[in-house]
């Protein structure tokens, strides 16, 4: 088999084999015969946490949705499916899914996984809305966690791969709504000081966007719920003036390929990503990583990583700094605090990125900035470790799902040994 590469094309993964069951029984089984496995997304990820010595495996025909049960609230999906595959079938249906990530490309066992997280100070990540999810352990069965249950099912939702393969997961659902976007420039870093909570609860979902230099962020989306016909107007929002036209969030890049903008009302599904599913989503060659900071600390860390700018600038397309409510689950970056997560996007200069990610990580070490499971950061395993009070917690349950260590990579050998 040619080997394989991520999405971004920086990480070609290792394994020999990719194996893409339809059925249940089948999955099973493969998963019982191999030495090593991993299951793979949608290959979104950046760094080595859906490799595996062994071999791959790819839900991606085993994508169907189950069952829509409004009397729980829920609907219930195949492990394969993508988020963009689900939401349109939600929305004919009425309901809708809290919120999205910048991308509908995704698929929802893989973005669970790691924590990924849309915005909204409201609005806890992808994963807070699993009520449970069904996995294949190392043996071949299958097990389920459902939250309220199991005191575990709180470790088991941003499992990063470690526990099995999930075959199914339930969702809670709410009635389907509208978003209007807009679109503004040239926020001043200074206007944020004092008025971080007032910034980002100012909208259902609030994102701004900086490139580091200038102290000032270039651009801020909001996303509101709307539920009248009237049209989402403000001509400005601290300082920073409502664009006249669509934008791309990367300087130069048309905005063909990015959600609906000035104001016009949508479906939640087309106006809570950045990017529509038909088109590719970001700059395409890219690299990215984020670190996550509590709240209470966001505006201090923003001015840190403002004074990295002449690192910084030459080797990035854009950032985004976004709000995450706190949650309680074991390995999420957003677990017990109420954080605001800043993003990086950058050209595909690794090398230099390399160099640079370890000043991004000092300036927020005062922070307690937690990295994202599935970008680039070079933070110590000791540190990492220190940053999440359930660590041993979620060892131990990795353990228990995975004695042989079927599931470990070398990514999870450093996190988790
Ligand atoms: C353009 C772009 C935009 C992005 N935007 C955002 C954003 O807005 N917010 C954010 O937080 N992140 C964002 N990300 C990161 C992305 O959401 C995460 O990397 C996510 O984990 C990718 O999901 P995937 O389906 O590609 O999983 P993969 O990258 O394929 O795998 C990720 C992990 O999930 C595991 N996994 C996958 N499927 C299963 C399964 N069925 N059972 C068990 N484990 C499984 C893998 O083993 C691996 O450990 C973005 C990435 C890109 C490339």
């Amino acid at each position: 088999m040619q080997k394989l590469r991520n999405w971004a094309g920086n990480y070609t993964y290792s394994a020999a084999e990719l194996f893409e069951p339809e059925r249940m029984e089948q999955l099973q089984e493969w998963v019982a015969a191999q030495h090593k496995v991993k299951a793979l997304g949608s290959r979104h990820s950046f760094n080595s946490i859906a490799d595996t010595s062994g071999g791959l495996i790819s839900l991606g025909k085993m994508n169907r949705v189950l069952e829509l049960d409004p009397s729980r609230g829920t609907v219930t999906v195949e492990g394969g499916i993508r988020y963009g595959e689900l939401a349109g079938y939600l929305h004919a249906n009425r309901y809708a899914l809290h919120n999205l990530a910048s991308l509908p490309h995704i698929t929802i066992a893989g973005a669970c996984a790691t924590g990924t997280h849309g915005s909204g100070d409201r609005n806890g990540n992808l994963a807070t809305v699993v009520r449970s999810v069904e996995m294949v352990t190392a043996s071949g069965e299958a097990v389920v966690y459902t939250r309220g249950e199991q005191p575990e099912a709180d470790g088991a939702i941003v499992n990063l791969g470690a526990l099995g393969i999930v075959s199914k997961l339930t969702l809670d659902i709410v009635p389907s709504f509208d978003i209007s976007q807009l679109v503004f420039e040239s926020l001043p870093l200074s206007r944020l000081e004092g008025h971080i909570d007032d910034v980002f609860s100012s909208a259902y979902s609030v994102s701004l966007f900086t490139d580091w230099t200038g102290r000032r962020f270039t651009q801020v989306w909001l996303k509101q719920i709307a539920s009248t016909d009237e049209a989402f107007v403000r001509d400005e929002f601290y300082g920073a003036t409502r664009a006249a036209v669509p934008l791309h969030p990367v300087p130069g890049i048309s905005a063909e390929p990015c959600s609906e903008q000035l104001g016009k009302r949508g479906p939640w599904h087309e106006r809570l990503p950045h990017f529509r599913m038909a088109f590719t989503p970001s700059a395409g060659e890219e690299l990215q990583s984020e670190y996550f900071v509590p709240r209470n600390h966001a505006y201090a860390a923003l001015e840190a990583i403002f004074q990295l700018e002449e690192h910084i600038a030459p080797h990035l397309y854009i950032s985004e700094v976004r709000s995450i409510a706190a949650d309680q689950l074991w390995m999420s970056p957003n677990y017990g605090r109420d954080s605001i997560g800043i993003h990086f996007t950058w050209k595909p200069h690794s090398e230099a990125v390399e160099r640079v990610l370890p000043l991004i990580e000092a300036a927020l070490e005062p922070y307690e900035a937690r990295p994202h499971w599935s970008k680039l950061f070079t933070m110590a395993p000791e540190r990492v470790k220190s940053l999440y009070e359930k660590h041993r917690d979620f060892q131990n349950l990795a353990a228990s799902c995975d004695p042989q260590g079927k599931f470990r990579n070398s990514f999870l050998d450093r996190y988790f040994k």
